[in-house]
């Protein structure tokens, strides 16, 4: 097609991309003239090991199809090293997708420390490492674009996930406030709940449902958002799989406003909760002064006291 949004002279690192959504980002940014960093550990699912041949194979791929792809085999904790690696290969860092993820799936009850530092580590120290190094290149060419990887389970619980859901919901604040650090420096960055057909999803879901959920039904959407067709979007929420794109916001019930004197009391906040947990005319904060502001509007607190 003619008018398909290409990457000519962007350099797209991709962390994780040695195989599932990462694999496919990197196919398709690389089909589309960008120069690719394919990182990959290399591990198991759940964070154990690591093999250079992940990389290896995909980058191997894109340069027979007379693609630009460069690997490199460290882990996102050392996220200054794949940048690296970036500029060193191709002088520059334009688009960062943070997707390397694992999992260690164990009930609250029996998770151990180990079980949740590891989750933590690569998922949120993992995208922080690697926007970090990636920033003042971004901030200095006054271009940068991120995507970061949260998950349904991050947004709404998810059973035996503990870990994963709070290094997962960790991606939407972390989004949310690189797009309002961002913004002014051309630095767009959203964050998507995927859900795909992988490593990760093959043991729990039936064989037709992983056919209808490929990876390459969510790369479209992340290349819309990184792509300077996108002039709309910093800092959302999106979830995205089987063909379906869908944004999310946070709700906020209008809510009660209740006296600040001896009669705020628990019973006082029984009395009103029909009133708190109203959602008929929602609000959609987008900052924290909001909150503030609906304190001022009520007289709750003195004007312009923020
Ligand atoms: P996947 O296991 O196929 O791919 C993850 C890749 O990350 C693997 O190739 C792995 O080797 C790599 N990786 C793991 N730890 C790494 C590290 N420390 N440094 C560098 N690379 C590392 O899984 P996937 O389904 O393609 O997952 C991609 C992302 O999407 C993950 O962040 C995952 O949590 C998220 N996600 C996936 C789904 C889904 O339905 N597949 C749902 C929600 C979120």
């Amino acid at each position: 097609m003619g008018n398909e949004i290409r990457y000519d002279g962007k350099v797209v690192v991709v962390t994780g991309a040695g195989g599932g959504l990462g694999r496919a980002y990197a196919l398709y940014f690389a089909e589309r003239g960008a120069s690719v960093v394919v990182n990959d550990l290399g591990g198991s699912f759940k964070g154990e090991g690591n093999d250079t041949r992940a990389a290896d194979v995909v980058v191997e791929e894109i340069k027979k199809k007379g693609g630009k792809a460069v690997a490199n085999y460290d882990s996102v904790e050392y996220g200054e090293k794949i940048i690296e690696t970036a500029v060193k290969a191709f002088g520059s860092v334009h688009i960062l997708i943070n997707n390397a993820g694992i999992l260690r799936d164990i009930s609250f009850k029996n998770m151990k420390d180990a079980d949740w530092d590891l989750i933590t580590k690569v998922h949120i120290e993992g995208s922080y490492k690697c926007a970090k190094a990636a920033w003042p290149i971004f901030r200095k060419q006054k271009y940068g674009r991120i995507i970061n990887t949260a998950s349904a389970a991050g947004l709404f619980g998810s059973f035996g996930q503990t870990n994963y859901s709070a290094a997962k919901l960790a991606m939407v604040g972390f989004t949310e406030t690189l797009a309002k650090e961002g913004a002014k420096y051309n630095i767009v960055s959203n964050v998507i709940a995927p859900i795909a057909a992988s490593r990760m999803t093959e043991t729990v879901m039936p064989p037709e449902l992983l056919a209808a959920l490929k990876p390459d039904f969510v790369v479209p959407l992340v290349g819309y958002l990184v792509s300077d067709a996108n002039k709309t979007e910093n800092g959302a929420i999106f979830e995205v799989g089987g063909g379906h794109v869908a944004k999310l916001r946070w709700e906020r019930s209008s809510g009660a406003l209740l006296k600040c004197d001896d009669s705020l009391t628990a019973s006082a906040v029984l009395a009103r909760w029909a009133e708190a947990t109203d959602f008929k005319n929602p609000q959609y904060p987008e900052g924290p002064n909001d909150f503030l502001g609906l304190l001022e509007q009520a007289k709750n607190l003195p004007r312009n006291a923020q």
